[in-house]
């Protein structure tokens, strides 16, 4: 039985609300617009608010009128992608290069029905915490609210995530008893040639050549180095270098992304990359420096907290509506930093069976409202069953 039903007059707000951030969509730390209307909303709701946690975040708290000392987070993040919507509907990005196309429109929409409904219903016992946190994407704006004392200051016990996921059925959960996504970090690897004619290459040391060796070479960590029954990813997405047709350049600087679920498998990615890339380059007599950044641990569920989110999701929707075995996903997350802080679980929501065309971070994606009800339920049935009770 879930607590809002689908088309009520809350879903159809929660819609309004969906669109509406989806026209307006902003980046890392710049959810000023967003930021000002959840909080507008939220003190609306009569919450307590607080505003400017890591530059943009919001963050409001909720007392059941049931006496209890326990509180529990649930988190949503607020800002969109660099990147131009190709939709054409009429809540389209109407700004130029940026786009809600990870769905983080919604997950503010289902985060706000919740707190809507659970300041209507306060039959909990304790405190609900409702965390609107800024820059998810790539810039750890998660990180940055818990170094500036997110948890500590609320007293918070345990946090709760949840993103949608195309691919899963709408109606649909997916509940990870362990690693969900990846950790996630970035390199930069400047290989220093030296620069000549491109007619006489013997009186230089050519990077770009040079380049494409590294570049074979790192593809041998994961096939080669790595234990096949590992994950692990090592992608080279940007190559610069070079002006002209007829000069080899000095330098030539290639950058990517690894993955993997756990540390060990991590730092083995990382040594590795720099052994391959160091050692080619002497090869040919060119030296190289590398810039090796770590972005986000791996997200790995608390297994008792996952399995908390289960049973929640069992009686929300029925056992037939929980996928406990789909593959965890190399994508990451920022969430980690909070489940580094508190136990917590982090779970996907269904957005459509059919994702082929239009999945995470595609110019055609677009949240799907009709699970908005669904997934603000989810929230509301979690805080009642973590807040049922008053504890000593
Ligand atoms: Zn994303
Ligand atoms: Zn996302």
């Amino acid at each position: 039985m879930t607590a809002i039903a689908k088309n009520s007059e809350l879903h159809n707000q929660m819609g309004q609300w969906r669109r509406d951030l989806h026209a307006h969509p902003e980046t890392a730390y710049e959810e000023h617009r967003s930021a000002a209307k959840i909080a507008q909303l939220l003190t609306s709701f009569g919450l307590d608010i607080d505003c400017g946690m890591a530059v943009t975040g919001v963050v409001a708290v909720l007392k059941g009128n049931k006496a209890g000392d326990k509180c529990i987070a649930l988190r949503a993040d607020m800002d969109a992608l660099n990147l131009q919507e190709l939709n054409d509907f009429e809540h389209c990005s109407t700004y130029q290069g940026k786009m809600h196309g990870c769905g983080h429109d919604g997950h503010c929409a289902m985060l706000l029905g919740a707190a809507k409904y659970l300041s209507e219903n306060k039959d909990f016992a304790g405190t609900v915490v409702f965390i609107f946190q800024p820059a998810e994407e790539g810039e750890a704006g998660a990180k940055r609210m818990c170094e500036e004392g997110l948890f500590d200051h609320y007293g918070i016990d345990a946090v709760y995530g949840m993103h949608n996921w195309p691919g899963l059925a709408a109606g649909k959960f997916a509940v990870h008893h362990g690693p969900v996504m990846a950790s996630m970090d970035v390199f930069d690897i400047t290989i220093h040639g030296r620069g000549c004619h491109a007619g006489m290459p013997h009186l230089g040391i050519d990077p770009v050549a040079v380049s494409a060796s590294v570049i074979n070479a790192l593809q041998g960590i994961v096939s080669r180095h790595l234990d096949p029954l590992a994950s692990g990813v090592v992608s080279v997405t940007k190559i610069h270098g070079g002006d002209a047709y007829n000069v080899v350049p000095d330098s030539v600087t290639i950058s990517g992304t690894c993955r993997s679920f756990n540390t060990q498998v991590r730092e083995q990615i990382k040594t590795q990359l720099a052994q391959r890339a160091q050692s080619t380059c002497q090869a040919y007599g060119a030296s190289c420096e590398i810039d090796y950044r770590n972005v986000a641990p791996s997200t790995v569920n608390d297994k008792s907290h996952a399995k908390i989110c289960a049973q929640v999701i069992k009686d929300l929707v029925g056992a037939d509506n929980l996928e406990l075995e789909m593959p965890a996903s190399m994508g990451a997350e920022d969430f980690a930093f909070m489940l580094a802080e508190r136990p917590g679980a982090y779970i996907w929501i269904g957005n459509d069976a059919n994702a082929g065309d239009a999945g995470l971070h595609n110019p055609h994606y677009d949240f799907n409202d009709d699970v908005l009800a669904l997934g603000a339920s989810y929230w509301v049935a979690l805080t009642k069953h973590c807040l049922q009770q008053a504890s000593s």
